[in-house]
Order: structure tokens, then C-alpha cells, then sequence
């Protein structure tokens, strides 16, 4: 759409910039979209965002510094940020059916488990995700009653039949009603199958993925991208062919605001600083 009346019809002149229909106006396709101003070929872009949704891990900025031969780290960071940004369409339906739903610490040293120490890197995720269907994975502020009932307000509609452990958080209140099932894990018969399998699996892959692709080297700052991200390509984990998930974020990249290098350094997207 032309940026200064709305039209809808541009015409495609020769240097590959657009012009309005109605008033003239001139603008560069990828004028008002994250893309805005960038001054590498769009080529570069598409290749990004090919190795972004390929790799079931990921790509880091260093390896994609490598890949697109830039000489500036940050520009590569920015870009995957950029990309991150644009992973969750708008309209997202909230999770249905049999639901697990979990919370974990990831992060901090190899192979450290439980609780984190002051000063550490750890961080709490919650995670809800459908039989064999769609996650939400979200960092989390504390493991409160009304940090998961946000949670699951946002990510879970009112008709899921919910299977969580044995923690007190679970409650009547913070899930709101729904229909819920608790199963203590330290009270499972030796052999039995684990009722929060894909959950704990999610959290596994999260894990790998921070300590494999990105050597423990996230910033909880900047942690919900990662975690979208993530959450794009499981969630179309079923998809034939990398060229449609490269599609959909292109399309979503389309249809979004300018994101600026400023935006991405300081705002967290955490869902603590909208809910509380
Ligand atoms: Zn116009």
C-alpha cells in the first residue's frame, strides 16, 4: 500500500522502486517493513531467512555472519533479531484439546539441573503444548499463580483438558476452571509412561538448542525471540518443504512494522512487562 494515501495499486517502475496509482507517490518495497532502509540486496535476505527456518536448531549470528560473508557481527544479530520478531503472526489461536502444560529452568552451565543460583543465567519458561499438535513456550518471571495464570489465559482456551505435575501452582484459580488432571511425578509406578512426555521433550529441544546453536550465550533480555522462533518452526514441524515456512516469514515480514536496531536493544519481550 502507498505509504502516503493508502492506495493499494503501485505500479513497478524500472529501478525497482514502486510508484502510487492515485498520487505518484515514490517509496522501495520494502519501505515501513522490518526490511526498511537496509542496504543489502534482498537476495541476502531471503538466504537468512532460509537458513533460519532449515536448521532445526537454528542459525547463530556468528554462522550467519559466516554464511553471507558480512564483516559486522551485529548486522547479523540484528537480522536474526529482525527475523525472530516477525516468527508470531498476529492472529494466534489459543491451544485446544489434551494439554500439557509445564515449567522449567534452561540455561546456565551443561548439565546443571533445579533451581538457579543468584547471578546465573538461568531462566523460567512455561510451556503448554497440544498432543502432537501446536506449543506456546513463554519466559516467565516467577512460578507464581499469576504469572501462569497469564500464561495460560493467554495461550489456552477455555475448552483444554489440562495435564500439569504435581506442583501447587496448579491450582483451580490459576487455571481458571479448566478441566485438570495432576500427576505428582514422584508418585509414578516405576515403567509408566511420563504424562508430561512432549512437554519435557520441548524443554529438551529448547535446552539443545541454547547450549548447541547458541553456546549458552542468550541474553534473557532477548530470550522470548529465541523462544518464538523455536515455536515457528515446531509448530510447522509437519510442513513438506523449508520454501513454505521460508514463505510464511516472509509474508509475515511483509505485513509488519519497521523494526529498528534501537527496538530490538531495549525492549524485552518478555510477557512480564505486559502483565504485571
Ligand atoms: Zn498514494
Amino acid at each position: 500500500m502507498c505509504r502516503k494515501c493508502s492506495c493499494d495499486r503501485m505500479w513497478e517502475l524500472s529501478n525497482g522502486r514502486l510508484e502510487c496509482w492515485s498520487c505518484g507517490f515514490q517509496m522501495s518495497v520494502t519501505a515501513g517493513t522490518p526490511l526498511h532502509g537496509t542496504r543489502k540486496p534482498l537476495r541476502l535476505w531471503f538466504r537468512a531467512i532460509f537458513e533460519m527456518v532449515t536448521h532445526k536448531g537454528g542459525v547463530s549470528a556468528k554462522d550467519l555472519q559466516r554464511i553471507l560473508g558480512f564483516s559486522s557481527y551485529e548486522t547479523a544479530w540484528t537480522w536474526l533479531h529482525k527475523l525472530r520478531r516477525v516468527t508470531v503472526g498476529n492472529r494466534r489461536q489459543r491451544l485446544i484439546g489434551e494439554v500439557q502444560l509445564d515449567d522449567a529452568y534452561i540455561g546456565g552451565p551443561a548439565g546443571s539441573t533445579g533451581r538457579p543460583r543468584p547471578g546465573g543465567n538461568k531462566a523460567l519458561v512455561f510451556v503448554a503444548v497440544e498432543r502432537d499438535g501446536r506449543a506456546r513456550i513463554e519466559h516467565a518471571p516467577d512460578l507464581t499463580a499469576t504469572s501462569m495464570g497469564s500464561f495460560v489465559e493467554r495461550n489456552l482456551s477455555q475448552e483444554t483438558h489440562i495435564t500439569t505435575d504435581g506442583y501447587i501452582t496448579y491450582g483451580k484459580t490459576t487455571l481458571a476452571g479448566r478441566p485438570h488432571q495432576k500427576v505428582p511425578q514422584n508418585k509414578l509406578p516405576a515403567g509408566a509412561l511420563d504424562p508430561l512426555q512432549r512437554a519435557h521433550y520441548i524443554i529438551s529441544l529448547v535446552k539443545r538448542m541454547w547450549l548447541g546453536t547458541y553456546h549458552g550465550a542468550i541474553r534473557q533480555k532477548h530470550l522470548q525471540g529465541y523462544l518464538d522462533e523455536f515455536e515457528f518452526r515446531y509448530n510447522r514441524r509437519k510442513t513438506v518443504g523449508v520454501g513454505r515456512l521460508a514463505a510464511r516469514l516472509l509474508q509475515h515480514l511483509g505485513s509488519a512494522a519497521r523494526i529498528t536496531y534501537t527496538d530490538i536493544i531495549s525492549t524485552c519481550r518478555c510477557p512480564r512487562f505486559e502483565t504485571t
